[in-house]
């Protein structure tokens, strides 16, 4: 049976980076032994982290003042170790809420800093409103989530926040778009959707933002950055699997396709949703519709549930919405094809006719 898996996360990588990693696993680069055996004190594995860290920086276009690390515990880890390692923070950051991920880390920082942390929340106002209102905040940081996973809200104008810093969780949209690095002070986000797999987080961030601070071991970023990703033992098979996800990229065009095809795909779903509105209902609000995960739901409940059971056994992985909402949700990552959207397409609409 044809798999189409468009799970949110860990998700679907790109066939061409599989078939070199079903190699790499077995005997890398002839040398007679696996890439999972090596030692990341090996001037091989010191190329792999180079090269990563140097894609990266290309594709993303990363300004020379920003530091690149990899480090571990998720994006879930950067709401402590962020509040940790930048105490002023405490009271200068409002979170802009646009979901479910950003609210965690609200709840995170307040929690740390014991102390209440301004907040305002998306929900339907237009985007002029909204950066009316953003803009004319008192503080210096702004805390978003470009792409909220769950509810599939995006917000990428980063640029219109013009005078804010921008702290910016991008774990599922990350190397989806260009964007200007301008008002930018900190990106993280955790491999396992654009990126390969769980295990490595990508933290990019202006080299003063860090404060001196005296935190001990792995909860202090200037270890990380002295010991350039390699304070411990790093997590050298995710950070392998990210290298090949990033040559895969530039190999297909890069950014500017990338970002193309995955609007193209999205548009497809949602003008497919908007064009049977009789049975199913978009669950996000159209300004803030995201190309990296579509949310929508049956008007009749029940066919929402049996339309997840008989896709699945079909061989389509992935299709339901985060528990704590429901509904249907279609992760369009990079990683997804023209192909898999037609065929999740034509499955609905036979569905539907059923
Ligand atoms: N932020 C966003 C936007 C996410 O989608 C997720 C995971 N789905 C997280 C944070 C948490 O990531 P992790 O499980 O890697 O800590």
């Amino acid at each position: 049976m044809k798999i189409n898996n468009f799970s949110a996360g860990p998700s679907k990588i790109p066939q061409k980076v599989l078939d070199q990693l079903s190699v790499d696993i077995i005997n890398y680069q002839n040398l007679g032994y696996s890439v999972l055996e090596l030692s990341h004190r090996s001037k091989i594995f010191q190329d792999i982290l180079n090269s990563t860290k140097n894609h990266l920086q290309k594709i993303l276009n990363i300004p020379e003042n920003f530091e690149t690390i990899f480090l571990q515990g998720g994006a879930t880890f950067q709401n402590t170790i962020i509040a940790a390692n930048k105490p002023k923070l405490m009271t200068d950051l409002t979170f802009l809420l646009s979901g479910t991920w950003g609210a965690k880390t609200h709840k995170d920082f307040q929690d740390y800093f014991k102390k209440e942390i301004n907040s305002i929340v998306l929900s339907n106002q237009k985007f002029d409103e909204l950066i009316e209102q953003v803009n004319n905040l008192n503080s210096n940081y702004l805390y978003i989530t470009s792409n909220e996973t769950i509810e599939g809200i995006q917000i990428k104008n980063f640029k219109s926040f013009e005078n804010k810093k921008l702290i910016i969780d991008m774990s599922s949209d990350i190397c989806s778009y260009e964007f200007d690095w301008k008002n930018i002070s900190y990106i993280f986000a955790g491999a396992q959707k654009n990126l390969g797999i769980p295990g490595v987080t990508i933290c990019i961030f202006e080299k003063e933002f860090i404060e001196n601070n005296e935190l001990t071991s792995y909860m202090n970023l200037h270890n990380h950055i002295d010991k350039d990703s390699a304070f411990n033992t790093p997590p050298t098979f995710s950070i392998y699997v990210m290298l090949k996800v990033l040559e895969w990229v530039v190999e297909i065009g890069g950014l500017n396709e990338i970002e193309n095809n995955n609007i193209l795909r999205a548009n497809k779903i949602y003008e497919f949703i908007d064009n049977n509105p009789s049975k199913l209902i978009p669950l996000a609000p159209k300004q803030y519709r995201s190309s990296s995960n579509i949310v929508f739901d049956f008007k009749d409940k029940h066919q929402t549930d049996l339309f997840l059971k008989k896709s699945y056994k079909d061989g389509f992985l992935g299709l339901n919405g985060h528990r704590s909402v429901g509904g249907i949700r279609v992760s369009n990552y990079n990683s997804i094809t023209e192909t898999m959207v037609n065929n999740l397409l034509t499955y609905i609409e036979d569905f539907i006719l059923d």
